[in-house]
């Protein structure tokens, strides 16, 4: 793990294995200087150990980025399990899971990501209170994917102010790779605000159902990330963005909700070499877990919540702006942004 080049001076890393279950899990906490770490837990068939491990540890630090720049007081963990499971062990491997995060007494709070929905998080959690997103109350909580969509959605509309001018996002051309909960909930979003829809999933019956429902063109999931629009949205994995997509797109913006786009820091530059404006994945992808905090916490209401999630659009109009100012690529004035307020915290502290 110390070798490991997304190693950022972790503060805990777990890995668990129940011989009963066959659960293999990875907890990264990265930071607690905000307060308790926080981020969603991904069910995902890796290729090994070592890219489940760099999977959890770049998450878990883009965790603490997310949450510092949200607003907050959550720290940054991930958790990935290792798959696949097969379906009749999943209940029981998802209770050793919510054991495991009981054992962190609070140092990690956990919800969906990739391949873990709300029925799994009921059942981690008559394991565990350190748990959210489970079901909705007073139209707080549950699923966060909407919520995600919705912050996403306010990004997008900074960058057509900033990058295109434009009052809003009519007849603006959104290419979006991945159909799942946010990347579904995002072609919703776009549509009702009358932007036109490249869309491709690896699932067929995916691109099925969001073509019949929001007139969306469907293209191969290899050639959406080259396509002819405006804006690419990856909303599947990360690392969508190689160096080689980042030289050979012709999109004039990115601004989607998967995390870790970048799948290297190159392709940023790539990117802000060409003049491409880049909106930070963990800037605009924060609606989920402002939603998973205000749940837990139950800190908030509703358009409280809806408040800070809308700060979305400001702060990314604020980090474009910064490029232009300084020429500095807006994913490192992001990551100085976040390292700044949890420096902050930490003097403060
Ligand atoms: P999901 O599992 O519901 O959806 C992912 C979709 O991507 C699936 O439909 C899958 O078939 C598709 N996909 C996978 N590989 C693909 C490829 N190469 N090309 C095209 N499609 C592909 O997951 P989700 O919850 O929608 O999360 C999507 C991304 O957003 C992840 O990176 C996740 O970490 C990030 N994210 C999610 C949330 C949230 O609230 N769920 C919050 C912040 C960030």
């Amino acid at each position: 793990m110390f070798d490991n080049d997304a190693f950022d001076a972790h503060e805990k890393v777990l890995h668990v294995h129940d011989r009963d279950s066959g659960l293999k899990a990875i907890i990264a906490i990265h930071s607690t200087v905000m307060g308790p770490s926080a981020g969603g837990c991904r069910l995902w068939s890796y290729e090994s150990a070592h890219e489940a491990l760099t999977d959890a540890l770049k998450l878990s630090k883009g965790m603490s980025y997310k949450n510092a720049l949200a607003g907050l007081n959550l720290g940054g963990g991930k958790s990935v399990i290792l798959g696949p499971v097969p379906d009749d062990a999943r209940e029981r491997l998802l209770l050793a899971f919510g054991e495991c995060v009981e054992m962190l007494a609070g140092r990690y709070i956990t919800a969906e990501d990739v391949g873990i929905g709300p029925a799994d998080m009921q059942i981690m959690a008559k394991r565990t209170g350190y748990v959210s997103g489970l079901s909705p109350e007073d139209g707080v909580g549950g699923d966060p994917s909407p919520f995600t969509a919705y912050g996403i959605r306010r990004g997008i509309e900074a960058v057509a102010h900033q990058v295109f001018e434009r009052p809003d996002l009519d007849g603006l051309r959104v290419a979006v790779q991945g159909l799942g909960g946010v990347g579904g909930n995002l072609c919703r979003e776009l549509s009702e605000l009358g932007a036109e829809l490249m869309v491709a999933d690896i699932g067929q019956d995916n691109v099925d159902r969001i073509c019949d429902t929001y007139h969306a063109e469907p293209l191969h999931h290899e050639e959406i990330l080259l396509a002819e629009t405006d804006i690419l949205a990856p909303c599947a994995l990360g690392g969508a963005v190689t160096e080689f997509v980042a030289e050979n797109m012709r999109a004039r913006a990115v601004a989607g909700g998967a995390n870790n786009q970048l799948l290297t820091k190159r392709a940023g530059y790539i990117l802000h070499e060409r003049g491409i404006a880049y909106a930070p994945d963990y800037v605009i992808n924060a609606g989920g877990i402002i939603a998973v905090a205000t749940e837990y916490f139950r800190d908030r209401s509703l358009e409280e919540m809806m408040e800070l999630i809308d700060a979305i659009h400001d702060r990314t109009v604020d980090i474009l702006r910064r490029v232009e100012a300084t020429g500095e690529p807006g994913f490192l004035i992001a990551d100085q942004m976040a390292r700044d307020v949890i420096a902050a915290k930490r003097q403060a502290a």
